[in-house]
């Protein structure tokens, strides 16, 4: 089956107001793009509703790297996927080991904000991955087998959800998994969300992300069931991130 690729770029705590100017580079290099790819910029909460002007009518979505569970009420400094989505967003991820570690986000709030950034109509990008320790344990597979049993909500279907495999030892870091580790990993993901979701999860996409660059897009990009990239540093600047989308 074809799934359009994904390149997802997550600004994470980067960008101001004058990062405009480098999204406006990254909608004039999206024109150029085959039909079979889509881009995806997640900037801060604050830029999303200018981004989102910006990129009306473009090649390029917006989205929000996290959203609370709930709709609205009395949560100071939370923002709600019914905010994210009156602001322009499209997309949300979820659950992303950032968020994992550092606000200790448990598989089952990560479902909770999942369901509700679907119940708005948007699509949820729910972040799994293994740290080191895991990996050198033998223990990838079983650690984002549970992550997905535990993170996916009722509902989820190819349409409303993309699940984004990013090992926590390669993010940021440099180094990247092998291409055979990819590729076990992204068969063993498809499988749970065939036994999970049926029918459906074979067309949720499901996205490598860790140290993607231009240098290895290519390789990576075309290993089986991977459906796309989420990419962190190099998704900052148009000249990092175009080369990437153009490696599809
Ligand atoms: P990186 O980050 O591309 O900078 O490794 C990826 C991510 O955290 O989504």
């Amino acid at each position: 089956m074809t799934r359009t690729k994904l390149i997802a770029g997550n600004w994470k705590m980067n960008g101001l107001a004058a990062s405009t100017a480098e999204l406006d580079k990254i909608i004039a290099g999206a024109k150029e793009l085959p039909s079979r790819v889509e881009l995806l910029i997640c900037p801060p909460f604050t830029l999303i509703d200018r981004f989102a002007d910006r990129a009306e009518r473009s090649r390029v979505a917006v989205g929000a790297q996290d959203a609370h569970p709930k709709a609205s009420g009395a949560h100071t400094g939370c923002v709600s996927a019914a905010m994210l989505k009156d602001a322009g967003a499209t997309h949300v991820i979820v659950g992303h080991s950032e968020r994992r570690t550092d606000q200790k986000e448990t598989d089952a709030e990560v479902n909770a904000k999942a369901a509700a950034v679907i119940g708005e109509g948007l699509i949820a990008i729910v972040c799994v991955g293994e740290t080191e320790a895991e990996r050198d344990a033998g223990r990838a597979l079983d650690v984002v087998g549970t992550q997905l049993a535990g993170s996916l909500p009722a509902g989820s279907t190819a349409a409303n959800l993309v699940v984004a495999y990013e090992p926590v030892w390669a993010i940021g870091t440099g180094r990247t998994p092998s291409t055979a580790d990819v590729a076990e990993m992204h068969a063993h993901i498809r499988t749970r969300l065939r036994d999970q979701l049926g029918a459906e999860g074979e067309g949720v996409r499901i996205l490598y992300g860790g140290s993607v660059k231009a240098s290895n897009a290519a390789e990576l990009l075309a290993v089986a069931d991977v459906d796309g990239a989420l990419v962190g540093g190099a998704s900052l600047t148009a000249e990092q991130f175009l080369p990437i989308a153009q490696a599809v």
